[in-house]
């Protein structure tokens, strides 16, 4: 994985944060949801994603309650 390509690769849920590429997929720095990498293509639809262990929903990402809910 290219570094610069890395370094603009940000959650979904929050455009402010990062990701982190492991062997299995990218994982939020924030969240620790992980996006999995099919066919080396990764998918960063949060409906695919893995929750990290304790979260259910997604609507219960740290990421997701950041957002603003104005409106
Ligand atoms: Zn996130």
């Amino acid at each position: 994985m290219n570094p610069e390509l890395l370094s603009i690769l940000r959650c979904p849920c929050d455009p402010t944060v990062t990701l982190e590429h492991r062997e299995t997929g990218f994982v939020c720095t924030r969240c620790l949801v992980e996006f999995p990498i099919r066919d080396q293509i990764p998918c960063f639809l949060i409906e695919e994603a893995s929750l990290p262990g304790g979260t259910r929903r997604i609507a219960d990402l740290p990421c997701r309650k950041a957002e603003k809910t104005n409106g």
